[in-house]
């Protein structure tokens, strides 16, 4: 059996091995990007500000904890992936600030999940990088995740590809018409925002469902909304102001 490296490398000296000179080159330049094996660090101490924040779900806080962020961005923007901002991802669309990813997530399981601490099936709209999929991996049974633009779809599989993530699903297509295959969903989750929510979605959505996703108001701000399916009937919240890239249809 080959074992893989493991990821950090460790710091506490690990098993013993002959000594190597002092001078030896730092594991840390193993990663091209600076980031690298000192990322675990840096992600403990975003998760401490997330927290700061008022991002309080355990299940949540360990998910951001986990998924390497500075991966899904390009290299030259890998030292800033830990900070609370958005950053560019390629055709105009951004990944969105982790303190965002965070809320959104949190407000998606609001204490609706198994006995496991997990969220049944999942859609999000909107893949760009992957990241957030990756995020949702840790929180939720199964992860639809729906991109219209060709290039960010095939970008998301090659950021995902080594992580190996059986319940993460990727599908190219307009997201504004759901994933019926998937559905119901007891989650719904936009990174993109609309002037209203598809009836796909609420038609998707499960019964005792959450929707949550970014909504044009009709002043032209964005702002996030929460949607809950509960006997059959819609509640709308609408929460704090947001800045998302627009919703779209077809696909490109
Ligand atoms: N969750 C993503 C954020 C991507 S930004 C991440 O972690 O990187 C929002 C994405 O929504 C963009 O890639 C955009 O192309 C996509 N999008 C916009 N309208 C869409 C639609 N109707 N269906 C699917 N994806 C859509």
């Amino acid at each position: 059996m080959t074992r893989r490296p493991s990821f950090p490398a460790r710091l506490d000296g690990g098993p013993a091995r002959p000594a190597a000179p002092r001078a030896a080159a730092p594991a840390v330049a193993a990663s091209p990007t600076g980031v690298g094996l000192a990322s675990q660090a840096v992600r403990a101490r975003m998760v401490q500000k997330l927290a700061a924040q008022g991002v309080s779900d355990p299940r949540v806080l360990a998910a951001m904890g986990t998924v390497e962020r500075h991966r899904f961005v390009d290299t030259a923007l890998a030292n800033q992936a830990y900070e609370d901002t958005s950053l560019p991802i390629g055709l105009g669309q951004t990944i969105s600030k982790p303190n965002v990813v965070a809320r959104m997530i949190e407000l998606l399981l609001a204490g609706r999940t198994d006995a496991q601490g997990k969220l049944g099936r999942v859609l999000e709209v909107g893949t760009g990088c992957g990241y957030q999929a990756a995020v949702l991996s840790c929180v939720a049974t199964e992860v639809y995740s729906v991109e219209r633009l060709r290039g960010l779809h095939d970008k998301a599989r090659e950021n995902l590809r080594h992580l190996r993530l059986p319940n993460v699903h990727l599908l190219f297509g307009d997201g504004m018409v759901g994933y019926a295959k998937g559905a119901p969903y007891a989650g719904i989750i936009a990174a993109a925002g609309g002037e209203a929510l598809p009836a796909a979605w609420t038609d998707q959505l499960a019964e005792g469902g959450r929707i949550v996703a970014p909504v044009v108001s009709p002043g032209g701000q964005q702002a996030l909304v929460v949607v809950e399916k509960a006997a059959g009937q819609l509640k709308h919240s609408v929460l704090e102001s947001v800045h998302f890239v627009p919703l779209k249809s077809g696909v490109a």
